[in-house]
């Protein structure tokens, strides 16, 4: 489990859709291992839409809205229903979670971020999220809860850093999977040991005689802000000397055998795409024509059925990004298919996009909540849903589950 090609290409995101094995997925999705379908960055930047997910799915395995994947999907379609009700209120804690927020550190700890907190399962998901920006669920799962739990880190923190990093990043994934393990979006608080870990991951990121060696009551009792307690961990560390004839590392948080290993930098993060500086949009580029707006979010592409003499152009919106940094694995994941798509990209805030655009005789392309208002305001159009949308708002993902058909 280290390093995987995204190709960003409308052939590799199909290729991965046609070898999804929904039996081997619902049966196996939970071991790092297992066959899941590493789909998300492809449905994050739209090489993929959730619509054309589903009725593949549909079309060749005949699956119903009770099979695991389409759930899984559905949770997708969830996070961005909330997102859609809540808006900005999902970057914020939705209700208060175990300890009171400014108990929470608001910085990432060094030894977490180079990877060398001598917890494996810790080191291991940080390693693989910078070498290939994707990390299979579960991963995620551990780590936050680790960061948040464990080493009383606030969520807001833990998910702009994650999604930073992530090549699906996806502001209502992410954010709100990261709620939802801190407590403050759920009733409870996700928590994790080490035999969750030892039962999915393999032996690399085995975690006993480390901090999250310890029962659940105890990881309880820590996330509510106790200490774990030590004559725990030491009837733990002795039961995995039985069980592996091994004598386990000291179960502190900042293991000594961590400190033997190189340090891992963390990859830049850029706020706009690296290399040659980009123009902004001109508006005598875009007067009386017709205009097809290319995106991060829409990187499949316009119709093949164009009307000749349509500039395409490559759109990046500098306040979504002035915000949400990138990794450079990210922007070149993007770029390379804004490059292939586009006779131009520009770089702009919204504002000088609306103006630049004002002249031009039609403008087309996807909305996409990335871009704010600005998807409203130019016209563009609403990507069919995969499911239909329920009336109102939902409270919880069974509700909105049970609310949903597919749509046709
Ligand atoms: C802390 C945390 C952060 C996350 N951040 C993101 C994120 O930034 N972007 C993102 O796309 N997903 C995020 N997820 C959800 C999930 O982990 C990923 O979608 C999934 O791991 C992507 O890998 P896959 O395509 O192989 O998933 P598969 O297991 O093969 O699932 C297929 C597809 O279903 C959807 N899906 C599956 N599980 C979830 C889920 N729990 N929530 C929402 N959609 C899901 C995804 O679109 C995924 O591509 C996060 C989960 C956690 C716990």
């Amino acid at each position: 489990m280290n390093s995987f090609a995204f190709e960003p290409t409308p052939e590799a995101a199909r290729k991965r859709l046609a070898a999804v094995q929904p039996a081997a997925y619902a049966r196996t999705r939970n071991h790092l291992e297992g066959a899941v379908t590493r789909l998300s960055p492809y449905l994050t930047h739209g090489l993929l839409t959730l619509r054309e997910v589903v009725s593949h799915l549909r079309a060749q395995h005949g699956l119903d809205l009770g099979h695991k994947l389409v759930q899984e999907l559905g949770w997708r379609a969830w996070w961005h229903h909330a997102w859609r009700h809540r808006g900005e209120a999902i970057f914020a804690s939705l209700h208060s979670g175990p300890m009171p927020e400014h108990a929470y550190a608001r910085e990432l700890p060094p030894d977490v971020r180079q990877a060398r907190s001598g917890v494996p399962v810790v080191d291991e998901s940080v390693r693989t999220l910078y070498a290939s920006g994707y990390l299979h669920n579960h991963a995620r799962m551990w780590l936050a809860s680790y960061l948040v739990h464990v080493r009383h880190v606030h969520w807001r923190t833990g998910a702009d850093w994650m999604h930073a990093h992530l090549l699906d990043g996806d502001l209502a994934s992410n954010h709100l999977s990261w709620q939802w393990i801190a407590g403050t979006g759920s009733h409870q608080p996700y928590l994790f040991n080490a035999d969750n870990v030892a039962r999915y991951a393999p032996e690399s990121w085995h975690s006993f005689g480390t901090a999250v060696d310890a029962s659940y009551e105890a990881i309880g009792a820590r996330a509510a802000g106790a200490r774990l307690p030590s004559g725990e961990r030491a009837a733990r560390r002795a039961a995995q000397r039985e069980r592996d004839g091994t004598e386990a590392a000291p179960a502190t948080t900042a293991s000594l055998w961590a400190a033997e290993e190189a340090d891992i930098e963390e990859p830049a993060l850029s706020h706009h795409r690296p290399g040659p500086a980009l123009p902004a949009p001109d508006a005598q580029a875009f007067a009386g024509r017709e205009v097809w707006l290319v995106h991060p979010w829409s990187l499949d592409g316009p119709p093949r059925d164009l009307p000749a003499g349509t500039l395409v152009a490559g759109l990046w919106l500098d306040d979504h990004h002035a915000r949400w940094p990138w990794s450079r694995l990210r922007w070149d994941f993007v770029g390379a298919r804004l490059d292939a798509l586009t006779h131009a990209q520009c770089r702009g805030t919204a504002a000088q996009w609306r103006q630049a655009l004002a002249g031009a005789a039609a403008v087309h392309g996807w909305s996409d909540p990335n871009l704010g208002a600005l998807g409203q305001e130019l016209g563009l159009a609403a990507r069919p849903p995969a499911f239909t949308e329920p009336a109102g708002p939902c409270r919880s993902f069974s509700q909105f589950w049970r609310a949903v058909a597919y749509a046709d």
